[in-house]
């Protein structure tokens, strides 16, 4: 039985549910016993263009089927492409490394940062701050990087030096010295709690750091790849940082992370690396995927996505103001704020034995982060359920 192989050989570091997922269709699931879920998390924003989605499926065929690997020690044209589009659709002047997960992206961001506070400056600058609620990651070093005491367990010490946390992005003003190298933030913060920052405040930050020589790194591993609606949340906030990383959403199920910067000579070959990453096999997925994607956009079908979900999102919230107190988010990056743990608590579970998937974020957020390609119907269906599952619970 799945639920005893996975307890008996697998490391325990998810808390699981032994659902067994054999099939999937854009935004719904089926198990093994043929019952259907509408899924709203698309694996934490991962799925981008859904479940089974035949031309990625194609894409990666014909790719795999000619060439899956080869190494970074030769030119690999997808993934020459793939830097090529993702400047263009950032509308930046930006060359990009490429890596197998969001933790990889930030690690190279942090990289980028500190050989610039080590060249650029007469004396070493090497610090980052970063804020409280954030994520970045699950190595020791973006754990470090992450605000959350709770992630920084005594476990893991000793940690790398130069990460200070701030609680208010008006508050980093002051927590900048003469080692500070970078200022690393989302934009809207996902795991945290699906929060969003004021854009004023976002593009007056990124103006004063550029005056000051301080590098702004913004993580768009959740909000990156049309997660917002636009193809980065810098482009919504209408900033060009210094540094961008990406993950989740590029490859659509396929490991791949990205560090995007402006700052094309900072490395030299030998200072940074990745075996696995930007291979024939991630660039192929990720191109197709930004194809789909950049498609969607333009032929306005993710705009009205997300109006069509953020409309049944008002309408659950304003049947249940009992439970949730505030809506949240952006694009297709949405949450509800519940009333208590507790009652999130009781919630997911009541949603999953309805047949609908959905994730929690921070201490109280009920998150969504469906497919961007999910159609009307699974929406309708998805929030029908959640209903369902919230009458329960009462
Ligand atoms: C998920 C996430 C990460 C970590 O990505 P992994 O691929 O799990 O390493 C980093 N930053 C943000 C904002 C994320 O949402």
């Amino acid at each position: 039985m799945l639920e005893q192989l996975d307890k008996e050989y697998v490391l325990h570091t998810y808390p699981r549910n032994y659902v067994n997922f054999k099939k999937g269709i854009n935004a719904t699931l089926f198990d093994e016993n043929q019952k259907d879920y509408i899924d709203f998390t698309s694996g934490i924003g991962v799925v981008s263009v859904g479940h089974g989605n035949k031309e990625l499926s194609d894409a990666i065929c014909t790719q795999v089927n000619n060439i899956t690997h080869i190494s970074n020690l030769y030119a690999i044209e997808p993934q020459a492409k793939l830097a090529q589009k993702i400047a263009k659709l950032a509308q930046m002047d930006v060359a990009t490394f490429f890596g197998n997960s969001g933790a990889e992206a930030n690690e190279g961001a942090i990289k980028i940062a500190r050989k610039y506070g080590e060249t650029k400056f007469e004396n070493k600058r090497y610090k980052v701050i970063t804020l409280e609620h954030s994520f970045h990651g699950r190595t020791i070093t973006t754990v470090k990087a992450t605000g959350q005491n709770s992630m920084h367990s005594p476990n893991f010490a000793p940690y790398p030096d130069g990460f200070s946390y701030n609680d208010k992005i008006d508050d980093i003003y002051n927590s900048i010295d003469n080692e500070t190298v970078a200022v690393m933030i989302e934009l809207v913060q996902g795991e945290g709690g699906v929060q969003p920052f004021e854009k004023k405040a976002i593009q007056e930050l990124a103006k004063f750091l550029k005056e000051q020589d301080i590098l702004l790194i913004i993580d768009e591993v959740q909000t990156g790849a049309f997660r917002t609606g636009e193809f980065l949340a810098s482009n919504l906030y209408e900033i060009q940082p210094d540094i961008i990383t990406m993950a989740k959403g590029l490859g659509g199920g396929v490991p791949i992370g990205a560090v995007l910067t402006k700052h094309k000579d900072i490395f030299q070959p030998g200072d940074h690396g990745s075996t696995f990453g930007g291979n024939y096999l991630s660039t192929a997925a990720a191109n197709k995927v930004l194809d789909i994607l950049d498609e969607h956009k333009n032929s306005g079908a993710l705009d009205e996505t997300i109006i069509y979900f953020n409309l049944k999102l008002n309408k659950i919230f304003e049947e249940n103001k009992n439970i949730f107190t505030q809506e949240v988010g952006i694009g297709l990056m949405r949450g509800l704020r519940v009333r208590d743990a507790d009652t999130l608590a009781e919630i997911i579970p009541a949603a999953f034995n309805e047949g609908i998937l959905v994730l929690r974020a921070g201490k109280n957020t009920l998150r969504f982060l469906p497919p961007l390609t999910i159609s009307k119907i699974e929406i309708d269906e998805g929030f029908k359920r959640l209903a369902n599952a919230l009458n329960k619970i009462k």
